[in-house]
């Protein structure tokens, strides 16, 4: 009788929890090392698309992803200042008939909970930064910052947008500034509902940037993302505090309903938003990587941890229906790396959409959004119809055209 396969994560994100709980389904032995000294999220609102949804229905957390869900009515862009609507994508009643899923929008701790409960005793090492890897014959090697080493059949680098395991298998790249920061916000509310936001999740299109707000935590609070070019993001970190007076002033002009939800923050951050272009490969050996270590990407899709999500259920699949990890890891990169990089290009193209600055470029913009709304409202504004109909869970499950 084979043992189970050992695979070590890199890093207990959103990417590396999904990993973990998708392999344990296909019988295999987990072990996550996280850096952090205790798993947790950073306080901000997460779409979670139709495609994701299907994976955590697969994992069997679709019933508590939907108790601590906002369901949202639509997709609404708006513009900047009159608030005018340039597309509505009908999404509570349309994802479940179209793409076989509810659209969800949830706090990312309460996500990030979900997907930590299925964490087992003895199954995670807290504060273990990975500092190195290396292989030899058929196993690979993790060494952390204390000293110690972790030998697995496989090692998956799920360690964000700056990591190690990319580092140590293709050399140090640094990530790409887009030009683009952004305020993060969740503005908690005790009494509902506001009639200053809408029950959808909201982009209001203006010069330069643009604004997403929708509710999480069951419909208690507001998430913001605030997205503004800016040349140059000049501060160490990836992300600073910030305050409510700097982050209105950015939008000085915006609709009213911007500032006065903008007025209710209490707390909020900037960050500098960074992507890489797409990599010609993931994989060395028995290593490989997964979620923003692979392909970090804007946010302008709403995609980066429903791709990793996808990525770890996609890549325990390979894994189990292989004979070797060698073509288990290989299948794995068949199937996710056209899909996922051609999520972070149109993610990339719709930043330049979002922010046009000439009003004949905006005027042509958005009579093309009422054309394709009128043909089909799914295919407007973010035409993300084709990122929501994947299902990493079917049966079938060849690569995506590029
Ligand atoms: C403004 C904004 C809005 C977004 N909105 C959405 C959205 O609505 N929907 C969506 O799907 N995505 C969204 N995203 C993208 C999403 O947040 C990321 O793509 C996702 O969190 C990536 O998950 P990950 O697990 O790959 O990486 P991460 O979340 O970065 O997790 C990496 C983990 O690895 C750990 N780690 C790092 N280095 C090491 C090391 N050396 N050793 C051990 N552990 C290590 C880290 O501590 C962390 O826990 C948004 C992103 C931004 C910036």
């Amino acid at each position: 009788m084979h043992r189970p396969l050992r695979v070590g994560i890199i890093g207990g994100g959103i990417g590396g929890l999904a990993l973990a709980a998708s392999l344990r389904q296909q019988g295999s032995e987990v072990r996550i090392f996280e850096r952090a000294p205790a798993f947790g999220e950073v306080g901000a609102g997460i779409q979670m698309t139709p495609n994701a949804v299907k994976v955590m229905r697969a994992l069997g957390l679709f019933d508590e992803l939907r108790s601590v869900s906002f369901l949202p009515q639509n997709i609404i862009g708006r513009n900047w200042r009159s608030g005018r609507v340039m597309w509505r994508t009908p999404l509570a009643e349309d994802c479940p008939r179209l793409y076989g899923a509810p659209f969800f929008h949830v706090h990312r701790a309460d996500l990030h909970r979900i997907l930590a409960s299925q964490v087992r005793d003895g199954e995670a090492t807290l504060a273990s930064p990975c500092t190195g890897i290396r292989q030899a014959g058929r196993t690979a090697m993790a060494s952390f910052a204390d000293g110690s080493e972790y030998e697995a059949d496989v090692i998956v680098g799920a360690d964000g947008i700056h990591s190690t395991v990319r580092r140590e298998l293709f050399g140090d790249e640094p990530p790409r500034y887009t030009g683009n920061m952004c305020w993060r916000a969740v503005v908690p509310f005790e009494t509902q509902p506001l009639d200053f936001v809408s029950p959808d999740s909201s982009f209001w299109l203006g010069p330069n940037g643009h604004v997403v707000t929708y509710y999480v935590s069951g419909g208690r609070a507001v998430n913001i993302v605030a997205v503004l070019e800016h040349k140059e993001w000049v501060a160490e970190s990836w992300t600073t505090p910030s305050t409510r007076e700097e982050l209105m002033a950015g939008y000085a002009g915006w609709h009213p309903n911007l500032q006065k939800l903008f007025s209710n923050v209490t707390e909020t951050y900037k960050w500098g938003l960074f992507d890489r272009d797409p990599m010609p490969a993931w994989t060395r050996g028995r290593v490989t990587l997964l979620g923003d270590a692979a392909h970090p990407m804007l946010p302008f899709l709403s995609q980066g941890a429903a791709m990793a999500i996808e990525d770890g259920f996609v890549l325990a699949r390979s894994l189990a229906e292989e004979a070797t990890p060698e073509v288990g890891l290989a299948r794995y990169e068949a199937r996710r790396r056209p899909r996922t990089s051609r999520v972070q290009l149109e993610a990339r193209e719709r930043g330049k959409t979002y922010h046009l600055s000439s009003r004949l470029a905006q005027i042509k913009r958005d009579v093309k959004y009422f054309v394709r709304s009128v043909i089909n409202p799914q295919t407007t504004g973010l035409g993300a119809n084709w990122v929501y109909e994947y299902d990493a869970t079917a049966k079938s499950l060849d690569p995506q055209p590029a």
